[in-house]
């Protein structure tokens, strides 16, 4: 199964790929292809999009449309391709620094506009490429190059983040759990509205081995032993998740105007085609 989905959904002349041995973002790259084999989608009309950063490596290796853009920018590009081609299925794939920093403005108006993309974020808790500087997802107390005594700002929860800017599909995966986060994957791409699914991915070159987690087994075994399937949103804030458990599973899922056909019927009814 998993060489049939490396030959129908990845470019086998791109490989090897560049990541580190055991990085997490291959496991989730797995889970995105067998939800698209599930989901038997025209893959001609799939269009992966993505910023900067290890994570979005990802988008190169894919074998469907591809968009490879600038750092935090792929929500914006993904954004413009819907618009322009309302008929395609527009994945980003992200990291937390690429969505969550330089990008979150685009995040949270994307979300705002329930516009039709969905979001894999490769959320590892540090910027893996550029040498591991903390990101908004790095945990307090953690460290990382820029904060070699500690991290002291708060982490976003980026699917909390997503869920209170108007997302109307937020779910948390995690690279262990590969069923379950690529049934959250696949629900988000045949959902109608902004999906984003907030993945627990594994860094352990940089994030792993600068705060004791082990390698890249390690940190899946800690994964295995700490997460929470959990499907529904508590309302508890970010600060009292308990910092020893991973928390996995599709908190929420509404129906909400979704922003490519609402702007559609307003060209119609400008256009004098829709209803008067
Ligand atoms: Fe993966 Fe970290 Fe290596 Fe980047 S630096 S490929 S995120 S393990």
């Amino acid at each position: 199964m998993v060489s049939s989905l490396i030959k129908n959904y990845l470019r086998t002349d791109y490989l090897p790929h560049i990541w580190c041995s055991g990085c997490g973002n291959g496991i989730l790259v797995r889970n995105l292809a067998q939800a698209l084999d599930n989901l038997k989608l025209d893959m001609d009309k799939v269009v992966v999009v993505s910023g900067i950063g290890c994570s979005s490596r990802a988008a190169g290796y894919m074998n469907c449309n591809t968009l490879h853009t600038t750092h935090g920018r792929a929500i914006a590009f993904a954004t413009g391709v819907k618009l322009a081609n309302p008929e395609l299925t527009v994945i980003v794939v992200t990291g937390d620094g690429d969505c969550a920093a330089i990008g979150g403005n685009h995040l949270i108006h994307a979300a705002r506009r329930n516009i039709d993309l969905t979001v894999l974020v490769m959320n590892n808790n540090i910027y893996g490429m550029t040498g591991g500087q903390s990101s908004p997802t790095t945990p307090v107390g953690d460290s990382a190059s820029t904060v070699p005594y500690g991290n002291i700002e708060r982490p976003f929860d980026i699917a909390t983040l997503a869920l209170g800017c108007g997302a109307s599909y937020v779910a948390k995966g995690d690279t262990y759990h590969v069923q379950k986060t690529t049934e959250l994957i696949q629900g988000g791409i045949v959902h109608k509205g902004f999906a984003l699914i907030d993945c627990a991915s594994v860094c352990h070159v940089y994030y792993g081995r600068k705060n004791g987690k082990g390698d890249a087994v390690d940190m899946l075994k800690w994964q295995k032993e700490n997460a929470v399937i959990k499907d529904g949103f508590d309302g508890e804030p970010n600060s009292a998740i308990p910092r020893d458990k991973l928390v996995i599973g599709l908190i929420s899922k509404s129906d909400a105007p979704e922003f490519v056909e609402e702007y559609l019927k307003l060209v119609d009814k400008q256009s004098g085609k829709g209803d008067a």
